[in-house]
């Protein structure tokens, strides 16, 4: 029998694709992963979703990049080996991963299953794992995963467009969730139509709110209305529009990822109106108080979800029959698909395909 820590010494060769500096500008790389350990899950990645952090990250906007980096947070692909200890996922299944792949299990973020603020976190990709190598995400062929961060994709969604529900789809359910934001009827801002806000829309009409969009893209308006069933639409930069609509939302999910005011959309707000922050631009943002204390009005932040919310979140667009709206795109049109989302030109998800991109060379 070959112990655990022999085992994570064997590697596997995986296909990807990396940035090697802060041009963010991708290209094949090979490296390796460990091999199956007693409780890993090794997968096949199939689909994995282009989220503006991935953006942000390989343009160091953040400042904490580092290379040579494969990103890749919103990964599903079809499991090929389990390692002993595993017990709920089998060969064969469909199964995903998000933005964390380890923590430490015994803090009280942890406890309660909000992985995602353990201190100890390891990210999926531009973080270090536990045996001090640098992890790598899913724009490559193969994942290796400690089950406790794999989840099970319902047979019901369609795999390719389940992908970014891994990261766009929990991240606004979850703050949605968290703060309470779902009370039947109450109205809903969402700030931004792209991957996270377009899913924000689903989950306000799956959860029965008077939804409007609040965007820079006119030319968004009709698919807003029609296909995602939004029933406003305001152009942020109209201040007619803007002020005509001034204290008529209960919540607003702000998950714009680029520099913008903040004061016009507090103005939005109804008294005791609640504004969430996911959208995480280069920049601070800056409003007076007073916006705050004269309306009671309250201003947070939200980080993508724990693994049992994702799991919970995953049933729920099972049930209501939610996936994301994504155009599919070869590995080697990453770069183009980099522009054109840090443009807005996306409706409203990239999601590659990576096992058609790898495929020639796995067989
Ligand atoms: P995305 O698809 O690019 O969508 C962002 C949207 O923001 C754009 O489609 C655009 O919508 C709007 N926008 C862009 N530039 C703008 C500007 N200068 N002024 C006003 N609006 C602008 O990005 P995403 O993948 O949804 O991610 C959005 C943000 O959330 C990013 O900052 C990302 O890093 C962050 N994020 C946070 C979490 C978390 O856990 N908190 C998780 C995932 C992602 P319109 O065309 O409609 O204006
Ligand atoms: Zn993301």
């Amino acid at each position: 029998m070959v112990k655990e820590e022999e085992l994570r010494r064997l590697e596997v060769n995986v296909e990807g694709w990396a940035a090697r500096d802060d041009s963010g500008i991708l290209s094949p790389f090979n490296f390796t992963r460990r091999k199956t350990g007693s409780h890993d899950v090794t997968f096949k990645v199939m689909y994995c979703g282009i989220c503006h952090s991935d953006l942000h990250q390989l343009r160091n906007e953040w400042k904490k990049s580092q290379y040579p980096m494969v990103p890749g947070h919103e990964i599903v692909g079809t499991v090929i080996e389990v390692g002993s200890e595993v017990k709920y996922f089998a060969v064969g299944d469909r199964v995903g991963v998000g933005c964390m792949i380890w923590s430490c299990h015994h803090c009280v973020s942890c406890s309660e299953g909000q992985e995602q603020f353990c201190e100890k976190v390891v990210a999926t990709y531009n973080s270090i794992d536990v045996d001090g190598s640098p992890t790598f995400g899913g724009y490559s062929s193969l994942m290796v995963c400690d089950q406790r961060f794999v989840v099970k994709i319902p047979g019901s969604l369609p795999f390719d467009a389940a992908a970014p529900l891994l990261c766009a789809g929990i991240t606004v359910y979850s703050s949605m969730k968290y703060f309470q934001m779902t009370e039947h009827g109450r109205s809903l801002g969402v700030v931004g139509l792209g991957g996270l806000g377009h899913m924000a829309v689903k989950f306000g009409k799956a959860f029965e709110l008077q939804v409007t969009v609040i965007s820079t893209s006119p030319t968004k308006e009709k698919e807003a209305r029609e296909d995602l069933g939004a029933d406003h639409f305001l152009i942020s930069k109209d201040q007619k529009q803007m002020q005509d609509a001034a204290k008529s939302l209960d919540y607003i999910i702000d998950t714009v990822s680029a520099d913008h005011p903040l004061q016009p959309l507090l103005d939005l707000l109804k008294v005791n109106g609640k504004l969430v922050l996911v959208g995480v631009p280069e920049k601070p943002l800056y409003f007076h108080p007073a916006t705050l204390i004269f309306g009671r009005r309250f201003v947070a932040g939200s980080l993508v979800g724990g693994v049992k919310e994702t799991r919970e979140m995953l049933d729920f667009c099972a049930e209501h029959n939610i996936s994301c709206v994504i155009e599919k795109v070869p590995m080697d049109y990453v770069n183009t698909a980099m522009e054109r989302l840090g443009k807005g030109d996306v409706k409203y998800r990239f999601v590659i395909d990576v096992d058609q991109s790898f495929s020639k060379s796995n067989s």
